[in-house]
């Protein structure tokens, strides 16, 4: 049956659009959205753009007033197939201040209905095996790596921040970062504490003008082991949750020396992504893996039986139109 449900999700890549609702204090302004329908995004554009009107499709698009709930809800079908041994990505896109963080972990002033997909998703897992118990023991471990200018760092050390750690597909284990510290957790108590130790260290080296989150990806990684209590087969999951480096295009005259280097290492990593992700939807033989330590990072869980959904995030503001276009067009490419 669970199988089934899978397959059901027709294909192995999904794209789903949010939109942000405008932030306290600018509720008056006009958005770009014009209107969302069924899977259907239409924006406002300036003339340059063309017509004056542009829209898209999408497997589902999610406006302003979607709840967390409600965004997670069309997600759960992929949480369900990793305890299967399906491997799957999750991803938020998007340009910074477009709400990728709401998405994937949620406001600053957590609740338990604004907690995002990273804690949604975990809860599920432990509530789904909890289920199965009878006939799986599952247990369930997680890391989390940050990527900043293409090194890749634990963020779930008290020591030794700065270390570079390696990437290494070979591990028997599924472990494709295997210096990296491995945690096992059984209650989304332990994982609220260990997604604040991430964010703790994701902020070192962070000053006030310099929110490096932004411009670096950070990946919440959970591995499952499940134990068929029947014959002793064990099947593996993972699943990859993804919060991207903002996508917005850096002015090359206006900026130099380590911001210049951070913008085109950010830049590299998402077009790698991108191209991997399209040459995946177009079944071409040929993946470009090997592009970025992102999507090294992530090969055994994009293409082959695995499962991807992107959420491309835009802002409504109308001065944030020509992101949103640039957005939606690499939206519209992968899916
Ligand atoms: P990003 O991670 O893409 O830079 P954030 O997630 O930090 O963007 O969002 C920017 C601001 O907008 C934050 O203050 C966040 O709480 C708020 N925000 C984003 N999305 C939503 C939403 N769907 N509903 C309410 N507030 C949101
Ligand atoms: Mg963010």
């Amino acid at each position: 049956k669970l199988y089934n449900q899978v397959q059901d999700l027709k294909g192995s890549i999904r794209v789903y659009c949010r939109v942000r609702p405008f932030l306290p204090g600018a509720m008056h302004r006009s958005s770009t959205v014009d209107y969302i329908e069924e899977g259907s995004i239409s924006i406002i554009t300036p003339s340059k753009y063309g017509k004056g009107h542009r829209s898209f499709n999408f497997n589902q698009v999610f406006g302003p007033s979607a709840t967390q709930e409600e965004v997670f809800a069309d997600t759960r079908p992929l949480i369900r197939s990793v305890l299967d041994g399906y491997n799957i990505c999750i991803f938020a896109y998007g340009q910074t201040g477009s709400g990728k963080t709401f998405t994937m972990s949620g406001p600053k002033e957590l609740t338990e209905q604004s907690q995002g997909v990273n804690y949604r998703a975990l809860s599920d897992l432990f509530f789904l095996s909890e289920q199965r118990k009878d006939t799986f023991c599952y247990e369930v471990s997680v890391q989390m790596i940050e990527i900043y200018n293409e090194q890749v760092r634990d963020l779930l050390v008290t020591d030794g921040l700065n270390r570079r750690l390696e990437i290494r597909n070979s591990s028997q284990k599924g472990l494709s970062v295997p210096d990296a510290s491995l945690v096992q957790v059984s209650s989304t108590s332990d994982v609220i504490e260990l997604m604040n130790i991430g964010q703790r260290n994701r902020a070192v080296g962070a000053t006030a003008l310099n929110d490096r989150s932004s411009r670096s990806h950070s990946c919440l990684t959970v591995h499952v082991q499940g134990k068929d209590l029947t014959s002793g087969n064990v099947l593996r999951g993972c699943m990859h949750l993804v919060d991207l480096a903002g996508s917005e295009r850096v002015d090359k005259s206006e900026v130099t020396g380590d911001r210049l280097k951070e913008a085109q290492h950010i830049n590299k990593s998402l077009s790698a992504l991108g191209d991997v992700i399209a040459s995946l939807a177009q079944k071409n033989s040929h993946v470009p893996y090997r592009n970025s330590k992102l999507t090294q990072l992530l090969q055994d869980s994009l293409g082959g039986q695995a499962k991807t959904l992107m959420f491309v995030h835009i802002s409504p503001e109308a001065d944030a139109v020509g992101e949103t276009i640039s957005t939606l067009k690499f939206a519209e490419r992968v899916a």
